[in-house]
């Protein structure tokens, strides 16, 4: 019988990336909306206080071994935002589009080679109860930002996120691609990494 292991977020793309990811393993992956759970509000000011305040609200609800991502878009010529704001970028209920397009209002005459940023990823994975050492793995994922969307896939900021040292935005990319190459997808490598090939099967 796999472990259930509860995936602590309300984020769709988030959920289809991390389940992609967790593919093969032995577990028996619940996203929190199967469960009813909803999610905290994002009070840290860090992606890892986020991932713990997360990761930590549902397990008390669940009992269950919990997998929580926060995570976010740093532009440099913007000091690091929207960071852990990412995804209230544009306000509380802010949509995608909304949120780019604030994103593309601010950095409006800032020319190509100032526009660099990242996504980065913090994966927090909280064992089964009693065992209570929460496993922490970061993931960073380099690019730049463009004004012209590019691509259907992805969700978020991806079709602005040029890939460095690709011709592609981070929404073009076949979806295996992008977990391959992404923050999440080398987040959720070193947790493995981390976990242990023999805990994760
Ligand atoms: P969180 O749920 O507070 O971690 O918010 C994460 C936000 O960061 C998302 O809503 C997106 O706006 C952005 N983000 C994180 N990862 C990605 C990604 O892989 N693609 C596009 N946007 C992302």
């Amino acid at each position: 019988m796999p472990s259930r292991l509860l995936v602590a977020t309300a984020n769709p793309g988030k959920l289809r990336e991390l389940r992609s990811l967790l593919a093969g393993l032995a577990f028996e992956v619940l996203g929190q909306r199967e469960l009813g759970i909803v999610s905290p509000e994002e009070t840290g000011e860090t992606f890892l206080a986020n991932a713990l305040l997360k990761a930590r609200h549902a397990q008390r609800l669940t009992g269950l071994a919990v997998l929580a991502d926060d995570s976010g878009l740093e532009v440099d010529a913007l000091d690091g935002a929207p960071g852990v704001f990412s995804a209230r970028y544009a306000g509380p209920s802010a949509s995608d589009a909304d949120n780019n397009a604030k994103l593309c209002a601010a950095l409006a005459g800032v020319p190509a080679s100032r526009r660099t940023a990242r996504y980065r990823c913090v994966l927090v994975y909280l064992p089964e109860p009693p065992a209570e050492a929460p496993i922490v793995a970061e993931g960073v994922w380099e690019g730049s930002i463009v004004d012209e969307p590019r691509g259907e896939g992805g969700f978020g900021y991806d079709p602005h996120f040029l890939v460095k040292g690709r011709e592609e935005c981070a929404a073009q990319l076949h979806p295996g691609e992008k977990d391959r190459i992404s923050h999440r997808g080398i987040a959720l490598r070193a947790l493995r990494e981390r976990l242990g090939r023999d805990a994760v099967g």
